[in-house]
């Protein structure tokens, strides 16, 4: 999100350009790049790529978010944990070991594809936390070590999804595993959600739907604690009636869950896949707990499932890293892992609550935002006819950035709504970024005043009611290929 990878393809330029595309007669229409003596500026490779990469595009708002790394900006953007806050002292000692010759000869060699039995073995004591234990079915021989949650996401998918088919996700959803839908080529159908998460009514009908188009929902995709990017929860008795329906529709759940042991109240909530030994595929990652960098993460699915995981993974990546799977292992054998927790806890409910009070005190009539438990985000409703994505450019040359909501719906809608997240700048930081925040909406509002507010491109169908719902108010089913 914060746009730090590597420029895409269709941005760089080559100045020897494609061999054969000369020889091959290829001159003009798509797929032609423009042949200078500089070499070329469009992608000589268009007629060459898979149809999955059709709706595969790099993000609009990339080169915007390449400053937001410079330190007179303050990012309301990325989602990146507060990894200063960990004894690094001690875990660079860990590391350091881990790697010796003491150990060095098991971390730096392969390992199995379902990962190391004694992180498995951690894993589960972790679930434990979330209510999912021995007595709900879960055992370390169901668990899949992953690269981080975002493979855990993948490879559900690969497992699941053929082109065409529908999956159902909240409505935002996290852009990530829409990234994941969309390489699968699946059609997302998004579920609205109100303060108190997924609506089942929603669900009930999304369902209804899916089902008059002559398809079937393959899966249910859903964060249900303080979700990315609405910063809701789904409330207790919602969380039956969410899994009731979906068990009556044989729509299996997938409950992505990095956030659930950073609610401020403390206890955990209870995950969906406590109520349900099947029909829950339980993902979750140590990226928001411990440390993104060793990017470990997990599945846990019944049996059968968790088979074909395995296949999957080791047909992509052959292994995770023993490395980073030991250093896990580590630290949560021997290091204080749940005073840890709770001081992140304590970090980001000062965050929140900094966040939560600028904004209150700083923004102008006409703006709503969610009030998360938890986690790492808040969404925010712009007053009436502005547009998030428009507005991105005045922001960041006021020096804050945030995300535009554009981002967190598979038809690009949701462009009245950005995700300020609090994780990461201190509390003085957070308040003058809102500070400046608040400015650029205010002339975002004048101007609208003067020109019209017909903002371009404003989000169709998605609404914030006075109940306080929002969502895509319309299925939207986009085929492959249609951006
Ligand atoms: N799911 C959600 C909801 C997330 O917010 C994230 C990280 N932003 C992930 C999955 C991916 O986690 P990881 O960094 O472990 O791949």
């Amino acid at each position: 999100m914060t746009g730090s990878g590597p420029e895409p393809d269709s941005h760089r330029t080559s100045d020897r350009g494609f061999p054969f595309a000369a020889a091959a007669g290829v001159a003009g229409g798509a797929g032609s790049g423009q042949r200078s003596s500089a070499g070329t500026t469009l992608d000589d490779y268009t007629d060459r790529y898979a149809q999955r990469m059709r709706g595969m595009t790099a993000s609009e708002i990339r080169a915007l978010f390449s400053v937001t790394s410079r330190p007179e900006v303050v990012s309301l953007a990325g989602g990146a944990p507060f990894v200063s806050a960990l004894p690094l002292d001690a875990v660079g000692e860990m590391l350091g070991s881990l790697g010796g010759p003491a150990h060095g000869a098991t971390t730096l060699q392969y390992s199995g594809g379902q990962g190391d039995l004694a992180l498995r073995e951690r894993i589960c004591e972790v679930m434990a936390l979330s209510g999912i234990d021995a007595s709900t079915g879960a055992s370390p021989d169901d668990v899949v070590v992953t690269i981080g949650g975002q493979q855990a996401l993948d490879l559900v998918s690969r497992v699941f999804l053929d082109p065409g088919d529908v999956v159902l996700a909240e409505g935002p959803s996290y852009v990530g595993a829409l990234g994941v839908f969309q390489a699968a080529q699946a059609d997302v159908v998004h579920v609205p959600m109100d303060d108190d998460g997924i609506i089942p009514e929603a669900l009930t009908e999304a369902l209804a739907t899916v089902a008059r188009a002559g398809k079937r929902a393959k899966f249910l995709y859903t964060v249900p604690a303080y979700h990315n990017p609405a910063g809701v929860t789904l409330s207790e008795p919602r969380r039956e009636q969410i899994l009731d329906i979906a068990e009556r529709a044989g729509l299996l759940v997938v409950e992505d869950d990095p956030y659930g042991l950073l609610g401020f109240s403390g206890e955990p909530l209870p995950a969906l896949r406590s109520r349900r030994r099947d029909g829950v595929l339980y993902v979750s990652t140590f990226s928001k707990t411990f440390a993104p960098g060793l990017r470990v993460g997990w599945v846990l699915a019944p049996h059968a499932v968790r088979e074909k995981l395995v296949i999957a993974s080791e047909a992509q990546i052959l292994c995770p890293s023993m490395f980073a799977q030991s250093a896990i292992a580590t630290y949560f054998a021997s290091m204080p892992w749940r005073e840890q927790i709770k001081t992140f806890r304590e970090i980001y409910r000062e965050r929140r609550d900094a966040l939560l009070a600028s904004l209150t005190d700083l923004m102008p009539a006409g703006t709503r935002w969610t009030r998360p438990e938890g986690g790492f985000y808040v969404w925010l409703t712009l007053p009436e006819g502005l547009h998030s994505k428009e507005m991105l450019p005045r922001a960041i040359a006021a020096r804050v950035a945030y995300v535009p909501g554009t981002g967190f719906f598979a038809d690009g809608s949701g462009g009245s709504h950005m995700r300020l997240s609090y994780c990461f700048p201190t509390p003085e930081r957070i308040r003058e970024g809102v500070r400046r925040l608040a400015t650029v909406v205010e002339e975002e509002m004048k101007m609208r005043a003067v020109f019209g507010t017909a903002a371009p491109g404003a989000a169709p169908g998605v609404s914030w009611t006075p109940a306080g719902t929002f969502g895509a108010a319309a299925a939207h089913t986009p085929s492959p290929g249609q951006e």
